[in-house]
């Protein structure tokens, strides 16, 4: 077994940790000695409304003998990340994890979805995740120090019925952390994402009763910790849930070099097998190295 995780000394902040998943991130954090800003805004699960959700958590935490403050702020605006940051800083000198979690759901075909419900759900996951993030940015870079933990989902990555606004913005979360990972590199910034499966409001309508204790959020809450942790890795998808823990991946097929008669819609369409043999498929690390295997093909003739 590996030597135990802590995170003495560390701030974490953990988005939407008022109920759910969040609110067990938070408490597992706690648990293993992180300060912990606890951040919700307290709505319902289509983001309406507001509560003091955060401040409950604060107390379980605090009763366990754990740090943590509360914090009510909105994700998808931007001054109240930078407030919160500001405020986690004062009082405990500096951040070093942010779990951004905090999430809504307005599921509709996209058919029936109103755009404002599109731009809403794109709001709260995408941007207020790239809010929250760039408000530790700079803090990280002058620390050298610091893990971020982006919450995808399987509707973004492989597509769900009934959530293009949803699926829209979970992808985009891991191509966001697709290019911090890479930016972040050189100051000690890991950037990863995990893709839960839990039992929580968000899916109590979709999940059968037994199915929601077996996929209970402690069991998602392991693959969180380990991807913030000081020896975490970076840039990996990470699907976690009922105690499942997969490995996802963008891949690139070898493909195929068109040319004369060939480079027109029929010879894509000739080649189309060729094109989508995934046998000798890559992972590229960068959208660079997805240009160099162009040149490669293009070497090679
Ligand atoms: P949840 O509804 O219990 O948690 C989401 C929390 O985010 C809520 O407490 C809510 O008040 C808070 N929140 C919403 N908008 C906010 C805002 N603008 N600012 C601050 N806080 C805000 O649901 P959950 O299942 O625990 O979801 C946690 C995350 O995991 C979400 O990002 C969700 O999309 C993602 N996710 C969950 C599942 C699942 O199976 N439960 C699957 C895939 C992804």
């Amino acid at each position: 077994m590996s030597s135990p995780i802590r995170f003495d000394d560390r701030v974490a902040i953990v988005t939407g940790a008022g109920g759910g998943l969040g609110r067990h991130y938070a408490r597992e954090l706690a648990k293993r000695g992180a300060k912990v800003v606890v951040n919700d805004l307290g709505g319902a699960r289509d983001g309406t409304g507001h509560s003091d959700a955060a401040l409950a958590v604060v107390e379980e935490i605090r009763a366990a003998g754990g740090g943590a403050m509360s914090n009510g702020g909105n994700v998808a605006e931007y001054d109240q990340m930078v407030e919160m940051v500001a405020r986690a800083k004062e009082a405990w000198g500096g951040v070093h994890v942010l779990i951004n979690n905090a999430g809504v759901l307005r599921d509709k075909t996209f058919a029936k979805m109103e755009p404002a419900d599109f731009e809403f759900v794109v709001r709260v996951h995408l941007l207020g995740s790239a809010f929250a993030t760039k408000a530790c940015w700079e803090t990280f870079r002058e620390q050298n120090y610091g893990r971020v933990l982006m919450t995808s989902s399987s509707s973004g990555l492989f597509g769900n019925f009934g959530q293009a606004n949803y699926g829209a913005a979970k992808l985009g979360l891991a191509g966001l952390a697709k290019t911090l990972g890479i930016e972040g590199a050189k100051n000690d910034i890991r950037v990863n994402t995990i893709a839960p499966t839990a039992g929580t409001r968000m899916t109590e309508d979709l999940f059968p009763a037994a199915a929601f204790e077996a996929f209970a959020p402690e069991k998602v809450a392991p693959g969180a910790l380990y991807l913030v942790s000081e020896n975490a890795p970076s840039n990996v998808i990470l699907g976690a849930g009922a105690g499942v823990f997969q490995a996802s991946y963008v891949t690139l097929t070898p493909g195929t070099l068109l040319t004369g008669e060939a480079l027109s819609p029929e010879g894509v369409a000739d080649a189309w097998d060729a094109i989508a043999d995934r046998e000798g498929e890559i992972v590229p690390k960068t959208g660079a190295e997805q240009a160099m295997t162009i040149g490669k093909l293009l070497q090679d003739g």
